[in-house]
């Protein structure tokens, strides 16, 4: 191993930078070569990469996005874009790959793999719907972005005594919306993941009011329903005004928490070790308090698990 390049590819989350620096960081201490690739897998097949330095990676631990910027490259997923990215790696002199990003990200570094180069992958999403990991870099993040609105529009639902419906991301999982929800005490949290009744949560609503609440928080996850869907079928059923939120990209951005920044650090720390022990084609995760790397099909053939327990719980708390 004498040369790695590292890349952020799909959605961007908090704490992709902190995970670079690290990874910069750990291969020049062990005097390794290190290239940043521009925009993803689009960077491979359009010759972006540069030599980072220590000073590179400067100032960065604490900022959101990915100073690699990303993108998504369909080009990279035909054998033409394949060859053209191989071609580079190959004029570059790059023996280990280093993808941060989702699931899609990992399946690009599985073909990488598949042509010769040791890569692993660090799952980065704020949905954290990548299996074989109980946290992905962003997610924290994420969810105390969503706890801080929630905060917010509690202050000015009590004092008109209103009901807001705030819509999360999340995609086709409620990962965000349950841990927020939980943690900013929604009313009802629906997900994906369970079938949802608009009676139960109306039901819900007028418990509330009967027992004097001067405010109601429903988190609507966007793989679930849409808040104005939410909001319209409540005033149908109680001619009671909703108002609707749509969190939307805010979700998105923002200084990563200590969490995020403290897994990406371990995280780009490692993937540096396992190129070094010859180690590729793995996918990293943190489970058990620990960070470890899962072959790739393993993380594909898993399905993430939904924490039902919390869930249950969440339901209990609100009554
Ligand atoms: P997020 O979860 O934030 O959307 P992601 O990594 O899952 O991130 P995708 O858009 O699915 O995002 O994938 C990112 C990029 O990875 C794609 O644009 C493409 O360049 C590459 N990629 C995805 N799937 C494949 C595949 N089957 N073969 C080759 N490359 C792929």
């Amino acid at each position: 191993m004498r040369n790695i390049a590292v890349l952020t590819s799909g959605g961007d989350a908090p704490g992709m930078n902190a995970a670079i620096r690290a990874v910069v960081r750990k291969s020049i201490y062990h005097q390794l070569g290190i290239y940043g690739v521009q925009r993803g897998f689009s960077g491979l097949i359009n010759n972006e990469a540069t030599r980072l330095e220590l000073g590179s990676v400067a100032d960065i631990i604490h900022r959101g996005g990915t100073i690699l910027r990303t993108a998504r490259s369909p080009e990279f997923q035909t054998k033409e874009g394949q060859y053209k990215a191989r071609a580079y790696l190959q004029e570059l002199g790059i023996d280990g790959v280093i993808v941060i990003g989702g699931d899609g990200s990992f399946r690009g570094a599985q073909i990488l793999e598949g042509m010769g180069f040791p890569t692993i992958g660090i799952p980065a999403t704020i949905d954290n719907d990548i299996a074989c990991t109980d946290y992905c870099i962003g997610f924290d993040t994420a969810v105390n972005t969503v706890i801080d609105a929630i905060n917010r529009v509690r202050d000015t639902a009590t004092s008109h005594e209103r009901i807001y419906a705030i819509e999360v991301m999340g995609r086709d999982t409620g990962h965000i919306a349950l841990v927020a929800g939980l943690a900013g005490g929604a009313e009802s949290i629906i997900v994906p993941e369970a079938s949802y009744n608009i009676e139960e949560v109306c039901n819900r609503l007028l418990r509330g009011i009967k027992r004097g609440k001067r405010h109601s928080i429903i988190l609507v996850a966007e793989g679930a329903a849409s808040a104005a869907q939410v909001g319209e079928e409540i005033k149908n059923l109680l001619q009671m005004e909703v108002r609707v939120i749509i969190l939307g990209h805010l979700q998105r951005g923002g200084t990563p928490t200590a969490f995020d920044r403290i897994l990406a650090s371990r995280m780009g720390g490692k993937a540096v070790d396992l190129l070094l022990e010859d180690i590729g084609g793995r996918a990293l995760g943190f489970w058990k308090g620990e960070i470890g790397g899962r072959p790739y099909e393993e993380v594909f053939n898993s399905k993430k698990e939904f924490l039902w327990d919390d869930y249950e719980l969440a339901g209990i708390l609100a009554i």
